[in-house]
């Protein structure tokens, strides 16, 4: 007997590489294509700020318009997702739910309780892998039931298991004629929310408009550069330049506008015409991998999005500071550098690896000493690409908890802007306040006599702050902290490492290694 089919979107707000959604069109004769706008859930368990629920709204638009090409149409339903699915269930005879797995555990304990609903009102469930290149748990069965904790031994388990399963074929219209859509009506009822009816600012500022539609024209324009594409090699790129130096697919991954699986297959071709192309952990393939990496490590790891509990992260007693917590999250360090990035990230949602690097480094290890657990609550409201397992992975290695070991490089909040954008054009951009002094200045301005600061039209200490700490200091005594910690907690330091050298480190290790041996002192990055 044919199903009578709800596919539940949560993630996968696409219609390419969709094999949860073909296998509902597959089996059913009337499928209802729904999202539950469950606003608790977004709020309270996701902690969406307002430029992604413009980017989920925006996604969900397309969506719309893409399935209504095709027939059918999307039912977005406000309200709290068990007690509507349990109406829906009901209303419309339903037999079947299909859902993408996730491995977030508030998405295991959704999917946990709709079988329990299941089994309570008699429907099956069907949910497939879509949001990952594997199924993280054959990574799991392989590595003997745990996760692979370092990235080479997390490579050799995948040569073990091969490539990816290829992406699914597009949705058709035929596809959709199969089997009965919902009533038109409902599509009335049930339209895509406006962000005044959600109460959100009405304005985004954010270049990335979301959807699939947006996410497939996005590959498209890198994949055309081939030679770009076969030669990447992520630390040559750079993290102030005025548009993204990388791909900056990250909120379409996210939401799962983007099939990672289709990345992935068309970078592969690419790679098969080039002569030569970049290898992981630097090549684009090589970022889906680490991407690969934290999910795996995520999905086992207890604890993983917090220090406490969390097996392995070290402890460290970092220091609760709210007022020197708020400069950071709001742009007032006082050091451009970093204040330009954070600006960035709050107005557009998007800022480059190495930019996430420096505030991350100087939030927690470099300057500040606060958890990392603090920074990565505010990329959680802030970034549009914003995710579960590579958003605690990445602070916890950029604040040397887990993943990273070379902890005695820490980034200078002056020099490291500095080495790819002298001029400081993205300083001035996001910090129009010090866009007229000279660019011997821009990374810097408390330097600027009183006279040059009259003349740039900022006083420091009055339109603009002076620098919230003394980072040589602070970042002195800050290393002497870390290197205690590691030493007292040796052994949790090395469930995370290997031998290889951080990758992100390699080119700026070899600019500074002469410098830091000849001095005789303990190397520390500059930049
Ligand atoms: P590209 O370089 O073009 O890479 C392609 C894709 O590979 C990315 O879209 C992303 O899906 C994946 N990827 C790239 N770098 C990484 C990485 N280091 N770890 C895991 N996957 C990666 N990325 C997120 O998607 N969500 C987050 O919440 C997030 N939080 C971060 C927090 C910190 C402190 C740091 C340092 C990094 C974080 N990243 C996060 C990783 C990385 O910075 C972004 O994925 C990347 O900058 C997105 O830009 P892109 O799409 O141009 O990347």
């Amino acid at each position: 007997m044919p199903h009578r089919t709800i596919h539940l979107f949560r993630k996968g707000l696409r219609l390419h590489d969709n094999p949860t959604l073909l296998a509902a069109l597959e089996s059913s004769e009337v499928v209802y294509p729904v999202y539950i706008l469950d606003r608790k859930f977004l709020t309270s368990v996701m902690h969406i700020g307002d430029l992604r629920w413009h980017f989920l709204l925006q996604s969900l638009e397309d969506l719309q318009k893409n399935l209504r090409q095709l027939g059918s149409c999307l039912l977005v339903i406000q309200g709290e997702y068990e007690s509507v699915l349990r109406d829906h269930i009901q209303k419309w005879n339903i037999t079947q739910v299909t859902l993408d797995a996730e491995m977030e555990p508030f998405y295991k304990e959704m999917e946990a309780s709709i079988r329990r609903l299941g089994e309570e009102l008699g429907f099956e469930v069907l949910s497939l892998v879509g949001h990952s290149l594997y199924d993280t748990k054959r990574i799991l069965d392989l590595n003997g039931g745990t996760p692979p904790l370092t990235y080479k031994r997390f490579l050799h388990i995948l040569s073990l298991l091969g490539d990816p399963e290829v992406p699914v074929r597009n949705l058709t219209a035929e596809d959709f004629q199969r089997c009965r859509p919902p009533d038109p009506g409902l599509a009335e009822c049930y339209r895509v929310p406006l962000p005044v009816d959600l109460k959100i600012s009405l304005e985004s500022l954010s270049p990335w408009r979301g959807g699939e539609t947006e996410g497939l024209q996005r590959l498209e324009q890198h994949l055309t550069d081939q030679g770009w594409v076969a030669s990447f090699t992520k630390p040559r790129t750079i993290p102030n330049s005025l548009l993204p130096s990388t791909t900056g697919l990250s909120p379409y991954f996210s939401m799962g506008c983007l099939s990672v699986r289709t990345f992935f297959y068309r970078l592969s071709n690419i790679y098969a015409q080039a002569k030569h192309h970049s290898l992981p952990p630097v090549s684009l393939q090589g970022q889906l991998l680490w991407r690969e990496f934290f999910y795996t490590v995520a999905s086992a790891t207890p604890n993983f999005t917090k220090m406490a509990g969390n097996p392995i992260c070290l402890q460290i007693n970092w220091c609760e500071d709210a007022e020197r917590l708020h400069k950071w999250k709001t742009a007032q360090t006082g050091f451009p550098w970093i204040d330009a990035i954070m600006t960035q990230l709050r107005q557009e949602g998007w800022i480059h690896h190495l930019a996430r690097h420096a505030v991350a480094c100087f939030l927690t290890r470099g300057d500040l000493w606060i958890s990392w657990e603090e920074g990565m609550k505010v990329f959680e409201e802030l970034l549009l690409d914003a995710d579960y397992s590579i958003n605690a992975g990445n602070w916890m290695w950029l604040s040397a908890s887990a993943f990273f070991h070379q902890y005695t490089r820490i980034f200078c909040p002056v020099r490291f802007g500095k080495r790819t954008d002298p001029e400081g054009q993205y300083v001035r951009k996001y910090l129009p306040i010090l866009k007229n002094f000279p660019s011997k200045y821009i990374y810097e301005p408390w330097t600027a006599s009183e006279e040059e600061q009259k003349q740039a039209g900022c006083i420091i200490g009055q339109d603009y702050p002076f620098p919230m700490v003394n980072h040589k200091e602070a970042s002195d005594h800050n290393l002497q902290l870390m290197k205690q910690v590691r030493e007292e907690q040796y052994r949790t330091a090395q469930l995370t490492r290997d031998d290889t050298d951080d990758p992100m480190e390699i080119k700026v290790k070899r600019d500074h290694s002469e410098e830091s041996i000849s001095k005789g002192k303990v190397a520390r990055m500059t930049e």
